[in-house]
């Protein structure tokens, strides 16, 4: 067998975060299905027992897993704690954070051992790159956000457009990029502002990212073309989009298994949804590591009450430390009776926990969705043909909701101004009136309305070509397994020289 024809072996190190992992661990089912590689995934003991069900289902042996002991103990961390979905508050998020730096020693270890042809590495593992350097192989990376994202960042780092303006909530336009993109200070992320703890962390994820092979990206043309162009070039590093990947059949067979605990959910709420008016219900959810104040859930909760529409509520268990469900005491921080209430009549369920969201926006009866603007949330919205709510908390959500917003107009804002890690009791409420307005004009008709449903409707559609036989996406990823296949053959080489060089350097040897 010649070395081209030897299989490919990609190692995957997913973040330990759901927003991370999730759509990780379906490129590496794509890439051990449909394109035969030998995927390695690396992760801890617990969050290979949250995925190993979904991973292996897929009833092939391209695919292994490899586990390793968490240092709880050393950062600590009550047993338990391994992932960011554990976290109930910012201290432990913080020791999270430090407990998966504790790592890096015995990951290396490990992709020494494996010796493989790639690394495909979340962002957030910037030291990745230095292991591919030692071993002479390209490094891809993953920052599971989409192009719109990755440029702002880019442009409003490289020209701080938010130093010409006298107060934070005082608009400026984000400068060269293709479209009109308005921000407020107050709605950039801490790191931008000011030298916080993790600067020095950002600027090392931002030396890997250059020096890496080239980013992966789960978008797909259609949706941010102008920003996939802008990307590539302002980095001047190659870059493939892969998405949405949930959509790749291969992916779609496993939707109702999202790499958490079993969804208990799902036959209530499908049950209950098959009972509603096509495009009558507003699906609410903020994600994975969402937390609000009790205040603010009472401000959702009125607003949710009082809507023109039913609806269906994802709210987080509480959580004790150590990630253990605080038991069921009765609705702390619900209206009075609130439960009951939208029980008996109908219009709202409430889910305490992970719902099986793909499910559920996918399903007719919903007609709209209020998001806090993650990437992968924006995608199923776009991929079900949604219009959106939303309502960015912190991380890449506020670019993200521009996006949506001013760019291609197929949602509204609730109106958070402010970007905050963790809601406290201090923080700024949207009240009840203001939640109520953007319901109203997503869910309650007219021509708005209808015009949003209409973009989003075309969005879908675009999507789901994107991801055929022949789309932008299905290409690309037959692009990016070829560029990795040269880059194994050549070896350094490829790795050394800039992409756009590599074919025509490997054409004359
Ligand atoms: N998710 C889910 N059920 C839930 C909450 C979240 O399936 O109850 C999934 C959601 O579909 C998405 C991911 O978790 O794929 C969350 O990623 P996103 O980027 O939207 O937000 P994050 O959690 O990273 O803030």
């Amino acid at each position: 067998m010649g070395s081209t024809d030897k299989k490919l072996h990609v190692v995957f190190l997913p973040y330990l975060a759901p927003g991370h992992m999730i759509p990780m661990l379906n490129i590496a089912r794509l890439f051990a299905t449909a394109h035969g590689v030998h995927a390695t995934i690396i992760t801890t003991t617990l969050n290979a027992q949250r995925f190993k069900p979904t991973i292996f289902s897929t009833l092939n042996n391209n695919i292994t897993l490899q586990t390793l002991p968490f240092p709880s103990t050393e950062a600590g961390l009550p047993e338990g704690c391994e992932n960011l979905i554990d976290t109930p508050n910012p201290e432990t998020t913080i020791k999270i954070f430090r407990a998966i730096n504790m790592l890096e020693p015995q990951i290396k270890t490990l992709i020494h051992q494996n010796r493989p042809d790639c690394i495909f590495s979340d962002v957030l593992f910037p030291w990745t790159s230095d292991v591919a350097a030692e071993l002479n192989i390209p490094r891809l990376a993953f920052s599971g956000s989409g192009f719109f994202n990755l440029s702002l960042a880019h442009a409003v780092e490289s020209y701080r457009p938010q130093e010409g303006v006298d107060s934070d909530n005082v608009q400026f336009v984000v400068p060269n990029l293709p479209d009109r993109v308005m921000l407020t200070r107050s709605q950039l992320p801490d790191i931008v502002k000011s030298e916080t703890k993790f600067s020095e962390f950002f600027e090392k994820l931002k030396a890997a990212e250059r020096k890496s092979f080239g980013m992966v990206v789960n978008s797909f043309y259609g949706l941010e073309s102008g920003y996939a162009d802008y990307y590539r070039k302002a980095m001047g590093i190659k870059a493939w989009h892969v998405g949405p990947v949930e959509l790749f059949k291969i992916c779609e067979d496993y939707k109702d298994e999202r790499g958490d605990k079993e969804c208990v959910e799902r036959h209530r709420c499908l049950g209950w949804l098959d009972s509603k008016r096509e495009s009558s219900v507003l699906y609410v959810c903020f994600g994975s590591l969402t937390r609000f104040s009790k205040a603010q859930l009472m401000e959702l909760g009125c607003a949710l009450e009082d809507c023109c529409c039913c609806f269906i509520w994802v709210v987080p268990k509480e959580l004790k430390l150590g990630g253990e469900e605080v038991e069921e005491g009765g609705e702390w921080w619900l209206p009075e009776g609130f439960e009951e209430r939208m029980e008996e009549s109908g219009k709202g369920m409430i889910i305490k926990g992970w719902a099986p969201q793909v499910l559920i926006l996918e399903h007719p009866g919903i007609g709209g969705f209020l998001t806090h603007c993650g990437w992968n949330s924006i995608l199923e919205g776009v991929a079900a043909g949604l219009p959106l709510i939303t309502w960015p908390i912190m991380a890449d959500q506020f670019y993200n909701e521009k996006l949506v917003t001013q760019v291609l107009k197929f949602g509204v804002m609730v109106g958070n101004e402010d970007w905050k890690i963790w809601a406290t009791e201090e923080t700024t409420l949207i009240g009840r009136n203001k939640i109520g307005m953007a319901m109203r004009r997503v869910m309650g008709g007219g021509d708005e309305a209808e015009e949003m449903k209409n973009i989003a409707k075309k969005l879908g559609e675009l999507a789901k070509k994107a991801v055929e036989e022949g789309g932008s996406s299905y290409n690309d990823l037959n692009t990016l397994i070829q560029d990795i296949k040269m880059c194994s053959r050549f070896g350094g080489l490829a790795v050394r020289l800039r992409p756009k060089n590599l074919k025509s350097a490997i054409r004359s040897p």
